[in-house]
């Protein structure tokens, strides 16, 4: 472990984030075996110092609360050796009696480059299936598709560095600010020191990345396709082709124009295509074919689409045709969503890949890797991507899974027939560090992982860097590393000889071995380099990106430099792009458009920055975004409850009317889960459709329809005790400092509150309450910490105004000891009346709206003037575009 000594007690090691693509550096500050401080690595190229407020709040999310701990089968405690047995046997059962195809892994982009390449070994190698996919089929592998179809390869040609060098930078499909916040912030000192450079978000919301935007094109939902390919066309009519770059390193650009000019060969077409002003259409492309240095960056919006592979490709065509790739500050580049996405592709971890960027396309590469690895019944052909997966899970043809740091139940495309899958399964074996998820509880078998701070490996981040990811905090109860318990398993069912690995140094070394065997500068991937590093070596490993070949002195930073590209004829490949509109269209029964996407301080299916309760001052409820225009039509108003309904399930969640929504369109997060509300899986509304060449579901256009729900009641709980299934129809928790919040509505007013209460849990004896006709409130105390607090309002006008549930929350943690004190409690509002701070708006410094807005009113009437008085929006950057709206 490197450490610099801080004091005695204290050390501080170098890490990565474990949330997003970017992959920051983070200096993890650490005393007698706990996490206290986090801060950026300002030698990590990849944020240079910065983080995120979700970063900024690592130590926060290392306790052991929630923590799976122990093994257990059907939910009893087992031993280690008993539930090894369990799965092994299961799965060599299963195996001897149906073949290796009944069994499957499915794994996640949060898992290391070691975990990642153990699994994939087992079951491609070994067991003699490519049953094995991952999470980030839902999130990259239309970029994946779309790369190896261009460049012969995964390869992202450029660096975040690229990103800042650019004059003009697209941002297609990636609210950067929120999802990406630290590339985001690089994106703003560039355009800070360099004003002239242009960035123009290509995406139908207006979302908070708009705000450094010199031209927001709110195109119409999935309509990206005709935009680039319209973009081709205009390049060619235009004289902004590169002929040369054309001629000398691509192959098939007559085809890809003629396919082109059929949709989209003018301006005005691809603008009523895309729903566009043509005159702000036509200025992007007048921008992008004058402009050398062009970045055009893109992420989920383009990728979780049923043609996303042919918009990734539609975007590469442009910048081969116009030679913008391969140089500083010119290339198309694919951020991904996960901080592993990139260590997951590079073993092989979707089922369609072998190993170390060697599919099943050519016998050769199979020989290859089943010599490397000694396998005695290697895979031969691809395996079931993740929609299949679940669904051969579903009709029995899969009789055994093993899913591995991560939550499908939540996150997969018609989430509930994923969960009916599990349920129905033979054998259902789950890998997690947290106890209750929504698939843990599908789980024969749970094996308790570690957790971040104590995993010890390398992950790569969206520009291809390989970091160190270091175990700093002993792992917690009996958990142990995916690696360990991956390779145990192998063992157990007999794979004695390719899984004796005793740190993950070695499994590192193997992986690099296998990326330059019999290469020979064939397969770009290559980290041979890296193949003979001590276990110290490994241990000090400083960032570094690939290609990283043995003997070689000068690897590239950005490929293709050369114009020499993957393929058979070292030429990209330009394809013939026909766009196509989203599969899943409006009708009479739904028809509006649900987007979805990731707010700013939470991360994937929460369950460790559900743990922050800061991180869940900025946006603590589930909610849906829709237009001024929508909610006049469907009569709902700001924090109605309402009901968003497919035809495939139906959530509850509160309303927002943001002006940037465009009508006919909704918007709601991904990170609600059974855990945390009632009823807010988005992913229980989407079908299972799916891009045909990667395999990658729709997420961002699903037709729904909305209503408000006529709620009779509203309320909020603030309990010492965490609770479950609570009898109303709408329900959210917030874990807090200390307690739990739940927010609370119903449709049928309960006769008795105290009765109703005391259903739910214990009510102490020492309490105050008020009882009116509309509204019933509740304080209890335990000595002088208050126990319990309870407001309901089922007054139609007051309903909308109860308490400050973020002040009654920071009350509940405090010392209530004179009786002005606990009155305050049930008056809901500080003693001497003063204001509460509003909704969180800067999650570094708790500071709320109503703050600012009174600090803009008093004169601070820029973002450092603010930050000079609040302080807000002065560490991590994340609230910015926030605050400056509300400048505005
Ligand atoms: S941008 Fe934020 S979430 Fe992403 S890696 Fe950096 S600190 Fe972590």
């Amino acid at each position: 472990m490197m450490t610099t000594a801080a004091s005695p007690q204290t050390c501080e090691v170098k890490t990565t984030c474990p949330y997003c693509g970017v992959g920051c550096g983070v200096n993890a500050r650490v005393s007698d075996n706990r996490l206290i401080a986090v801060s950026g690595d300002k030698s990590h190229p990849a944020n240079l110092g910065r983080l995120c407020v979700k970063g900024s709040a690592l130590h926060e999310t290392t306790g052991l609360e929630g923590r799976l701990l122990q093994p257990q089968i059907k939910g009893q405690p087992a031993s280690w050796e008993q539930a090894i047995n369990k799965v092994a046997q299961g799965f060599k059962e299963i195996i001897a009696e149906h073949g290796p195809d009944a069994v499957a892994l499915y794994l996640s982009g949060q898992i290391l480059t070691e975990d990642y390449y153990v699994a994939n070994k087992l079951m491609k190698g070994f067991i003699g299936s490519a049953n094995v996919d991952t999470n980030s089929r839902l999130c990259m592998s239309s970029a994946v598709a779309a790369h190896k179809r261009a460049f012969g390869a995964d390869l992202v040609p450029g660096c975040y560095e690229d990103l800042e060098l650019a004059d003009l930078l697209l941002l297609v499909g990636s609210n950067t600010a929120w999802a990406h916040p630290v590339v985001y912030q690089r994106i703003v000192a560039a355009k800070k020191a360099r004003p002239e450079m242009k960035i123009v978000v290509i995406d139908p919301r207006q979302t908070a990345t708009c705000d450094i935007a010199d031209l927001h094109l709110p195109l119409k939902p999935g309509s990206d396709g005709y935009l680039f390919t319209g973009l081709l066309s205009y390049l060619a009519d235009n004289s902004a082709l590169d002929a040369a770059f054309i001629d000398n390193h691509t192959e098939g650009f007559d085809n890809a124009l003629l396919a082109a000019n059929q949709l989209t060969g003018s301006v005005a077409e691809s603008a009523r295509l895309c729903g566009l002003n043509e005159a702000e259409l036509g200025l992007l492309y007048d921008w992008f074919s004058r402009t050398e240095k062009v970045v055009t960056l893109f992420s989920q919006g383009i990728n979780q689409s049923s043609s996303g592979v042919d918009k990734g490709n539609a975007i590469i065509n442009c910048h081969l045709a116009s030679g913008k790739i391969g140089k500083p500050g010119a290339a198309p580049f694919s951020i991904t969503g996960q901080p592993n996405a990139m260590g997951g592709r590079e073993v092989g971890g979707l089922a369609n890949q072998l190993a170390a960027h060697m599919d099943f396309s050519d016998p050769a590469n199979i020989a290859l890797v089943e010599s490397f690895w000694e396998a005695p019944q290697i895979a031969r052909k691809e395996g079931l991507k993740a929609v299949d997966m679940f669904q051969a899970v579903h009709d029995g043809r899969i009789k055994a899974i093993w899913i591995i740091g991560t939550n499908p139940v939540v996150s997969m495309p018609d989430a509930d027939f994923v969960r009916e899958a599990l349920q129905r399964c033979e054998l259902v074996v789950v890998s997690d560090c947290m106890e209750k998820t929504d698939t843990t509880a599908c789980a024969d078998v749970l094996l308790p992982a570690t957790g971040w701070a104590e995993k010890d490996g390398t992950v790569t981040n969206s520009e291809r860097v390989i970091s160190r990811q270091k175990g700093f905090l002993t792992p917690a109860g009996n958990s142990r590393h995916d690696w360990q318990i991956i390779t145990a398993v192998a063992r157990a069912m007999g794979f004695e000889t390719g899984f004796r690995f005793s740190s993950p140094g070695e499994i590192f070394t193997e992986h690099a071995a296998l990326s330059g065997f019999h290469n020979n500068g064939k397969r770009c991937f290559d980290i041979s380099g890296l193949s003979a590093l001590s276990e110290r070596e490994y241990d000090q490993l400083k960032p570094v990106r690939w290609p990283c070949v043995k003997g070689k002195q000068h690897n590239p930073v950005r490929l293709f430099s050369d114009g020499q590209f993957n393929t058979p004829s070292g030429r990209a490949r330009m394809l013939p792009i026909m766009p196509a509109a989203p599969l899943n269209q409006t009708s009479p029964d739904y028809p509006l458009i649900l987007n979805t996407g990731r707010i700013r301080d939470q991360w994937h299916t929460m369950t460790r920055t559900g743990k922050a309760s800061r991180l869940l001052n900025h946006i603590d409820q589930p909610f849906v975004e829709l237009s001024t225009a929508d909610a006049e039509t469907y009569a709902i108003i700001e924090n109605d409850l309402v009901e968003i309904a497919s035809t495939q399930g139906r959530c509850v969640v509160r309303a927002k009317i943001a002006p940037g929504q465009p009508a006919g369109s909704l918007f709601m997060p991904i990170h609600w889960n059974a855990q945390f509300a009632s009823q807010a899986r988005v992913d229980s509304l989407f079908a299972s459709i799916k891009d045909p060449i990667s395999g990658q579901p729709e997420a961002k256009h699903c037709p729904v329809t909305i209503r408000k729900l006529n709620t009779l009641w509203q309320g909020v709980l603030i309990s010492d005790k965490e609770l479950t299934d609570l009898p109303c129809e709408y329900w959210c928790k917030v874990p807090l400092e200390k307690g739990f919040r739940y927010e609370l509505a119903g449709l049928t007013l309960p006769q008795n509150w105290p009765s109703w209460l005391e259903n739910q849990l214990e009510i102490g004896t020492d309490r105050i309450e008020l009882n009116s006709s509309n509204n019933y409130r509740l304080a209890c105390f335990n000595a002088q910490q208050p126990q319990l607090l309870f407001f309901a309002s089922s007054d139609q006008i007051s309903k909308q105004a109860l308490p400050n549930s973020a002040w009654l929350s920071k009350q509940f943690a405090q010392t209530t000891s004179t009786a002005a004190q606990r009155m305050s409690l049930l008056a809901g509002k500080p003693v001497d009346n003063s204001d509460d701070g509003g909704a969180i708006i800067c999650s570094c410094f708790e500071v709320g709206e109503k703050q600012i807005r009174q600090a803009i009113s008093q004169g601070a009437t820029s973002t450092d003037a603010l930050a000079a008085r609040l302080k807000c929006g002065s560490n991590c950057g994340s609230c910015l575009p926030e605050i400056r709206a509300l400048l505005s």
